[in-house]
């Protein structure tokens, strides 16, 4: 096997001997290493026992599963020894205190597309880290509050036909392979670039009745294809899993969309700003990519809660800026369709 620089050594030379920057280095090592322990378990599959069974109800009424439990006891159990003041996490309803005075809290969903776990289709966890000292005010809770601009490390961890860890500390994102015989993860792409252009978009396109007009109009154009604004042709792909989604996105481009819709509970859509849209986005951004609301910079969106949803559209540069055109410039869909008759997904003329 060609020699990779570890993860270890990565973040030992990136530290030197700056205090904070040697405390994200500590955090992400062990962040790492529950993500091995996670790997582990779900290559096992049904021999780890039964991963999908229901353990009841997240704050936000999401089903939590038994591998959802397991592996945030896990990340909880490793934190212990990191300089990590709180963590917060999808399955804990507040942020739960760790290393009083520490420098840094984390926010983690510890398994992401838990629902897809029995179809053997990767999932990951989402990780963001944040300094404990902020802007917002002088209580630590303020600390939990701030914009995704402030975020001082993220990445994924993709658990699929191999493990890789995708991280960014501000300077590019880089891909790290996890090599089960070492344990370790090792520096496969240094400055992994997302293409500026794509013709692949990625929506639970089921939703479409309930999507506002801007995504309409912008799906009904890509479905257009050649002969449409856009005069290109798409493909589509929706695999319900969103590191997998970004990691497609990260390795050839694309884009992906999550917007807000009708129904009561998805008018920010479904992806939760501080671990899953913020550090996706910081990561997407460092690699040359795009990530919105379709209103704003999702890295520029000011949080009330902890566990608060927004809109994310995110992927190829050009594309999200084509897609922002749609919220800014053209016409909704409704307006259109009552100036130019009857159009929409799969009916379009
Ligand atoms: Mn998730
Ligand atoms: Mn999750």
């Amino acid at each position: 096997m060609t020699e990779h620089q570890t993860l270890s050594s990565f973040l030992e030379s990136w530290a030197g001997q700056d205090d904070l920057r040697r405390a994200v280095a500590a955090t992400t090592q062990s962040l790492a290493e529950s993500c091995c322990a996670i790997a582990e378990i779900i290559a096992l599959g049904s021999l780890a026992g039964s991963l999908s069974a229901s353990r009841g109800e997240n704050v936000d009424g999401d089903t939590q599963l038994e591998l959802d439990m397991r592996a945030n006891e896990i990340i909880l159990d490793e934190l212990v020894d990191a300089p990590v003041a709180y963590l917060a996490s999808e399955e804990l309803e507040l942020p739960v205190p760790i290393n009083q005075g520490a420098p840094l809290y984390v926010a983690i969903d510890p398994l992401d597309g838990s629902s897809n776990i029995d179809t053997n289709v990767s999932v990951g966890t989402i990780f963001s880290v944040m300094p404990m000292k902020c802007d917002k005010g002088d209580a630590e809770t303020d600390c939990f509050l701030q914009k995704g601009i402030h975020q001082v490390a993220a990445g994924y961890v993709i658990y699929g036909p191999q493990t890789a860890m995708v991280l960014t500390l501000g300077e590019g994102t880089h891909v790290f392979t996890l090599n089960p015989d070492t344990g370790e993860f090792c520096l496969t792409i240094p400055h992994v670039k997302v293409p500026e252009e794509t013709h692949e978009f990625a929506i639970n396109a089921s939703n479409f009745r309930r999507w506002d007009g801007h995504i309409k109009a912008y799906i009904d154009d890509c479905m257009e294809g050649a002969e449409g604004p856009h005069a290109k042709n798409y493909n589509m792909r929706w695999i319900a899993s969103l590191v997998a989604e970004c990691h497609r996105i990260m390795m050839r481009g694309g884009i992906f969309l999550y917007p807000g819709d009708r129904r009561p509970a998805y008018q920010t859509g479904r992806l939760r700003l501080a671990y899953e849209c913020n550090p996706i986005a910081f990561l997407v951004e460092q690699a040359g990519g795009a990530a919105s609301t379709g209103y704003e910079r999702v890295l520029d969106v000011d949080p009330t809660d902890i566990h608060q949803r927004a809109p994310l559209i995110f992927g190829s540069r050009r594309e999200v800026e084509l897609v922002n055109h749609y919220y800014k410039e053209v016409h909704p869909l409704q307006e259109r369709s009552q100036l130019f008759g009857s159009r929409g997904l799969f009916h379009t003329g």
